[in-house]
């Protein structure tokens, strides 16, 4: 718990130093503490250090910590299957990795089936890496033109993943360049988008991201290892 509260303490000023940076207050930048890798135990300690925000990427993970820490805000951040969106939509706060226009169809099915409003960000696929998930920059403004056919989805902005290998400064020029996207698509109106949040930034370059304008960050192992 104390190295937890070392960890997190350290996080929490760097954030704040680089969000000075970007003209901003670390109240801006919400730190969402990725615990895959680590026990329910564990989770619950960073819940009593007041973090709120957990990410998991695999579901039925994701499901059973929720279960035992049912106030924190859980987010999915992982791949998203057809298959499973049902124990998803209506129970988490927010989806990051939203990355076709079939698993928007998919997920605003099963919103309108429950009656309730589906939260998602767009995963967009800006280092051009193949195996990578995410919609080309160069298709973001059709996709949200049509969102408009989706009423129980609600975009909140966008999501992305720099190369595995990319640390610190190397990640930059990808997070800049969500962040122009977002600046060129804000002023358009498309209907059920609101273009609020950029969740990038991960333990190995979130002060990075977060002096480009992240207001989500998503970190795992500098927390927890
Ligand atoms: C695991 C994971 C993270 C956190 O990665 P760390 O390098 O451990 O901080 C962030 N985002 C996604 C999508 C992940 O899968």
């Amino acid at each position: 718990m104390e190295e937890l509260k070392r960890k997190l303490t350290a996080i929490q000023q760097n954030i704040e130093k680089a969000a000075r940076k970007s003209g901003r207050s670390a109240q801006d930048v919400t730190l969402l503490a990725v615990t895959k890798t680590v026990d329910i135990a564990t989770a619950q300690q960073a819940y009593e250090l007041g973090i709120r925000d957990f990410g998991e990427n695999r579901t039925q993970e994701l499901n059973h910590k929720q279960a035992a820490i049912p106030d924190a805000r859980w987010h999915m951040i992982g791949r998203l299957q057809s298959n499973k969106l049902k124990d998803i939509v209506g129970r988490v706060h927010l989806i990051h990795s939203m990355d076709s226009w079939h698993m928007a169809e998919e997920i605003d099915k099963r919103a309108r089936h429950l009656q309730t409003e589906s939260a998602v960000l767009l995963e967009v696929n800006i280092s051009g890496e193949e195996q990578k998930a995410g919609i080309q920059p160069a298709d973001v403004d059709g996709i949200l033109d049509s969102l408009g056919q989706l009423p129980s989805l609600r975009l909140y902005g966008f999501m992305t993943m720099a190369p595995l290998s990319s640390v610190g400064e190397e990640s930059r020029p990808i997070f800049a360049e969500l962040y122009n996207l977002r600046e060129k698509l804000k002023n358009k109106h498309f209907a059920n988008v609101e273009l609020k949040y950029l969740s990038m930034g991960m333990s190995q370059d979130y002060e990075v991201a977060v002096e480009e304008g992240a207001n989500i960050v998503r970190i795992g192992s500098a927390l927890f290892n």
